[in-house]
């Protein structure tokens, strides 16, 4: 439930709602705006009826309920839209965001010169996979530990931050003492014990979307983080199982548009992943930028056919510049309010 304070409410009539929503055995997610604050019970076991009550206390403007089962991350919460800002990179902020890199870091060399590349085209961040979640137990695994110096190596070189995959519980640690922001990957979205061990990470997080996973699902894996106390998630769009086998899954640009509209925070696609062919990502990126999307997460290599992973869906060096030129083109669609 939400209580709208009036404008006029002053700090001790505030502080007693908050105190009202705890001892009716609620969390209180105080949203302090520039006109207004704006307080959120969330919670399940507390007493929903005694803060209906609380429209009858000084300094509130009403109570209502939330009508998602998803709270803290719903735009009912909180209008003004979240900036998640990753080592002074601001995604959410109003310009089109680009993430590019390699699918997997394959070695030292491989990642210096995509890094170099995609800084140089003007990318605002890089990635790379040091954990990789191969569907094979035979495929290329990634290189772990020493992806992440190479990693922390090439934005020392670039001044690009940095975004990895961490998949495990046991390397959250690691990964977040050398990422700037680290990825959920989509087979983890619903791994709910790695959301929980992610929510204290003083890092932002950026959650891929489950290839089977609902929106509703998708927001409360999102609502994990927020619940634990991580306000810095970026969503990301990486495409679905549906019956079409022409690509390897089905971008859902409604998706992006739909999130924009149900909640507060940024959303990235990720048309590599999103379709699987090189030729769709350049018209899937413009697609994305057109729908409200905050930004790209795209997969280059510096040559495609010796990947270890992904390649059939990386873009070369060539190809990420030539596409870097034609977003410059393309109207970023501003989201409207809610
Ligand atoms: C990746 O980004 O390389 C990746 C494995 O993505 P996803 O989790 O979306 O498949
Ligand atoms: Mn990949």
């Amino acid at each position: 439930m939400i209580v709208n304070m009036l404008s006029t409410a002053t700090p001790t009539e505030i502080n007693h709602i908050i105190d009202r929503i705890k001892e009716c055995g609620f969390q209180a997610h105080v949203i302090a705006g520039e006109e207004r604050t704006i307080i959120g019970a969330v919670g399940s076991g507390g007493n929903r009826s005694e803060i209906e009550a609380l429209r009858a206390a000084p300094g509130v403007a009403e109570v209502i309920q939330i009508a998602h089962p998803f709270k803290l991350v719903s735009r009912q919460l909180r209008q003004t839209r979240t900036i998640v800002d990753v080592r002074g990179t601001k995604i959410g902020g109003g310009d089109l965001v680009v993430i590019a890199g390699p699918c997997s870091v394959e070695s030292e060399e491989q990642l210096m010169e995509t890094a170099l590349a995609v800084k140089a085209a003007g990318a605002n961040m890089l990635r790379g996979g040091a954990y990789k979640p191969r569907t094979s137990p035979y495929d290329f695994q990634g290189l772990g530990v020493e992806a992440l110096r190479f990693l922390a190596h090439a934005r020392k070189e670039t001044g690009l931050p940095i975004v990895t995959e961490v998949m495990s519980e046991t390397d959250v640690d690691i990964v977040a003492e050398y990422a700037d922001m680290l990825q959920v990957g989509a087979r983890n979205m619903q791994n709910f014990s790695l959301l929980r061990k992610l929510a204290p990470v003083p890092k932002p997080i950026l959650l891929k979307r489950g290839p089977s996973a609902t929106v509703k699902e998708w927001l409360l894996a999102a609502e994990y983080l927020l619940a634990g106390g991580n306000g810095n998630v970026v969503l990301c769009e990486r495409g679905i199982k549906t019956f079409e086998t022409a690509t390897r899954n089905t971008l859902d640009l409604a998706a992006v548009a739909l999130v924009k509209e149900l909640s507060h925070l940024p959303v990235l696609a990720d048309p590599s992943h999103g379709t699987g062919l090189r030729s769709l990502i350049a018209p899937m990126s413009k697609a994305a930028a057109a729908c409200g999307a905050d930004g790209l997460i795209i997969e280059v290599h510096p040559c495609p056919e010796r990947a270890l992973s992904d390649g059939p869906q990386s873009l070369d060096l060539p190809g990420f510049q030539e596409l870097m030129e034609e977003l410059g083109r393309v109207p970023v669609r501003e989201a409207k309010a809610a």
